[in-house]
């Protein structure tokens, strides 16, 4: 039986005690371990950093193979640790751990607590510990998906779908803009699903329209992630309208043929999502469309894939991302005929990140001698690299003038850590968190550069 986190925290003799944190997988995990360090906090225990700590909690993923490997292989490493005396504890946290708790427990003897996917409380702000710069944020306003996509495990391992009320999102927000916070990220597995279990609609714009008149500080609003399926006109309306939203819209489309479709249970139909993509291009034109495509799912033909290939040629995605299909148990698409043999998988995968890579070259240029809204996230350590390669600095600074500074950013087109870059140079100095405007002068596969105007 897997060890809940109440369990976990009436364990004396992990208390008083230094926890460090590694967070494997998506944004969502990471909301899910800042919840469970604010717990651990309120429970006595400091949060450190892992190389200091005496207990580490490893929140795991997984959704597919790769993912699956990779926190194994973490858990592997930090029971080493443990070994070596380097650690007093070691937690298992997550997906994984909430998919595979007897098969940890068995393999794993040295484990000293299981504790599963978190359960998401409606009515509460999670009391949290801070694991992202001051100046973002992430918001789960769901926890679970609302879908049945036949390749996905993620509603076996969350449970039901749940939303938060409206009242206690608006109110993490209104903490979130008196803390300074700059940029909030809506996230959940489906937030378009948002409400449904609570209020029998779609909710998401609703939700919006409440938040956005309570944020002062907050300028971008960033929506992570749209089910095609579940995307109303209200919504379109209200991302086209309100200039806090970003215009930029993470929707995982998965698939564009009829029948692959229709097996992973997505909901809409070929034609559907062709006129879904051509509504958003018309009314935000200037929106960045940032999607996900799955390769070699069973029964994928080579005319399908050809297909694909045709459809993510003509719509020119400003972003995107290939998974080669995982075959997961207890999915219902694990049983399905006509597997794809892993070589064919692996060489759709590489034709399609071959045709993205021009286009995102494409888009890029395309930012040429535009100015760019800029959030700042560092500076960069050594511009001097950087510059080497081409001239980037602001151009009224000399490369011997002291006073000349390269920063990271982020236009509203770029969600942390997922998307690419804006290297900002400057002639004075800036902090995390400004807001500046920037003047594009060079552009790379995925980054732009530019100076102050
Ligand atoms: S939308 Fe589909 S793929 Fe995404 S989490 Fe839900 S079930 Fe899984």
């Amino acid at each position: 039986m897997i060890k809940t986190t109440k369990n976990f925290n009436q364990e004396r003799n992990f208390q008083g005690q230094r926890v460090g944190m590694v967070n494997l997988g998506c944004a969502r995990n990471l909301v899910d371990s800042q919840t469970i360090l604010g717990k651990m906090r309120r429970s006595g225990h400091r949060v450190v950093d892992i190389n200091e700590a005496d207990i580490a909690i490893v929140n795991t993923c997984g959704f597919i193979a790769q993912a699956k490997q990779e926190s194994i292989d973490t858990i592997v490493e930090l029971l080493e640790l443990k070994k070596q005396g380097k650690l007093k504890k070691v937690i298992v946290a997550g997906c994984l751990a909430q998919r595979y708790s007897e098969e940890l427990r068995t393999e794993f003897k040295d484990i000293d607590a299981i504790i599963g996917a978190q359960k998401l409380d409606r009515d509460i702000i999670p009391e949290q510990v801070t694991l992202t710069p001051r100046h973002f944020a992430y918001v789960k306003i769901c926890e679970s998906c609302y879908n049945r996509c036949s390749f996905c495990i993620i509603p076996k391992i969350k449970g039901k779908f749940v939303s938060r009320t409206m009242e206690s999102i608006a109110q993490e927000i209104q903490k979130l803009d008196a803390q300074g916070v700059k940029e909030i990220n809506l996230i959940g597995q489906d937030i378009t699903a948002y409400g449904m279990d609570l209020y029998h609609e779609y909710s998401l714009a609703k939700l919006l329209k409440k938040v956005i008149p309570l944020t002062k500080n907050i300028q971008w609003i960033r929506l992570l992630y749209a089910f095609p399926a579940h995307v109303t006109d209200e919504l379109i309306e209200v991302i086209a309208s309100e200039e806090k939203i970003c215009k930029y819209i993470d929707m995982p489309l998965q698939h564009i043929s009829d029948h692959l479709l229709s097996s992973m249970n997505r909901g809409i139909s070929t034609q559907g999502t062709i006129d879904l993509v051509e509504k958003m291009r018309h009314k935000i034109p200037q929106g960045s469309l940032r999607t996900t495509f799955i390769v070699g799912m069973p029964g994928e033909t080579d005319q399908d894939f050809s297909e694909l290939k045709s459809f993510i040629e003509k719509v020119r995605f400003e972003k995107l991302g290939v998974f080669v299909y995982s075959r997961e148990e207890g999915t219902a698409a694990y049983d399905m005929p006509g597997q794809v043999a892993e070589k064919i998988k692996k060489n759709r995968l590489d034709e399609l990140m071959q045709i993205q890579q021009g286009i995102s070259k494409d888009v890029q240029e395309n930012f040429l001698g535009q100015t760019l809204k800029v959030l700042i996230e560092e500076p960069v350590e050594n511009p001097v690299i950087l510059s080497a390669a081409k001239d980037l600095r602001d151009p009224s600074a000399t490369p011997q003038d002291d006073k000349s500074f390269t920063y990271l950013g982020r236009s509203e087109f770029d969600a942390p850590d997922v998307d690419g870059v804006v290297y900002v140079h400057s002639s004075r100095e800036l902090a995390a968190g400004d807001f500046v405007n920037v003047k594009i002068t060079e552009t790379y596969e995925y980054d732009c550069a530019g100076h102050l105007v």
